[in-house]
């Protein structure tokens, strides 16, 4: 048998995902053990090849809905998976809440059990369509329960409540991060998200897909920065949501054409339906994340973009 190891465990759901991945990463980096589970729904192993052989490192395929099996100690639990991208919601929408709200409700059992510190990857569709510019996070949101996003939005609400729920009524140590739009390597070509969209769509030649009139905006972090800050909230002693991103805000035309600056590409602009309940601005207010973890982002629009162009180039 396995001489107990010394290393702090980390239990990573959605484990072979984008953000999984990374966290990952960033975890064994830290001298962590990682379990990275994923049922592969909207995960990806090409996200974690690179770590198989590592002792350290252990993948178990596994849907979170359905009871998680852990032997031995575990020190931390990262609840990431859900799908993530506007069309996965509509492909597959109870998944999705069954991932938000069971999936939790046994990633929080799992961390209970252990008595693992636990952290759960929220999201600024929390906020819906918001009424209040920056999102700070008292703002309650202005979400729509029955429209298509709404299951996310509120699985996400839910998979909120119950984790406030499991730190008073249980004083376990959880902490509650409202992720907004992170991009960067890794991230699924087809996945319907207007990076690898864009990017696809620019690196092929084909028009670039502009839902609406383009007016509306959105504020992209890098994934590194983000991955930070949320490592960061697991260490701190700090229990309510934290916004984690970049607030640097632009239309998505400006976005457009940022990538065609870029890339140079002939790609012309097609104007495509806005989806239904599409969030009109985001933008978070990060002075909680100034202040209670020291973080902000650091990587440039331009050096983030680039790399994750990159990345792209032997995709499409
Ligand atoms: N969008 C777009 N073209 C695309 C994909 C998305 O114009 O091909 C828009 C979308 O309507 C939204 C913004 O880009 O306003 C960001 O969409 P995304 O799917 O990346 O995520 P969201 O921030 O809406 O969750």
């Amino acid at each position: 048998m396995d001489a107990p190891s010394l290393k702090p465990t980390s239990v990573i759901t959605g484990g072979s995902g984008f953000l999984g991945s990374h966290l990952s990463d960033r975890l064994l980096k830290e001298g962590h053990r990682v379990i990275a589970i994923d049922n592969l729904i909207t995960g990806n192993v090409a996200n974690i090849e690179h770590l198989a052989g590592n002792p350290d490192f252990k993948f178990i395929r596994h849907d979170v809905t359905e009871y998680i099996f852990v032997p031995g100690k575990v020190d931390y639990v990262w609840h990431f998976a859900s799908p993530a991208s506007p069309i996965d919601y509509l492909r597959i929408p109870i998944p999705t809440l069954k991932v938000g709200s069971l999936g939790t409700h046994n990633a929080l059992g799992l961390a209970r059990e252990k008595g693992a510190s636990f952290l759960l990857a929220s999201t600024s569709e929390c906020y819906g369509d918001p009424l209040i510019h920056p999102q700070t996070e008292d703002y309650w949101g202005n979400v729509n329960p029955i429209g298509p996003r709404g299951v996310y939005d509120e699985a996400k609400r839910f998979a909120e409540a119950i984790t406030m729920a499991y730190h008073r009524f249980h004083q376990m140590n959880t902490h509650i991060v409202r992720i907004f739009n992170t991009y960067g390597p890794r991230m699924r070509l087809n996945d319907g998200r207007v990076v690898p969209a864009f990017i696809g769509q620019a690196l092929t030649g084909e028009p670039m897909t502009i839902f609406g009139d383009g007016s509306q905006t959105r504020s992209f972090c890098f994934v590194s920065d983000l991955i930070d800050g949320i490592f960061r909230l697991m260490m701190s002693g700090f229990h309510e949501p934290v916004n984690i991103g970049n607030p640097r805000e632009m239309t998505i035309r400006e976005f457009g054409e940022e990538i065609r600056r870029i890339t140079g590409t002939q790609s012309q602009i097609e104007h495509k339906p806005l989806p239904v309940d599409d969030p009109k601005v985001r933008q978070p207010d990060i002075t909680r994340a100034r202040k209670v973890l020291g973080w902000e982002p650091k990587v440039e629009f331009d050096t983030g973009i680039r790399e994750t162009i990159e990345f792209f180039r032997d995709k499409v």
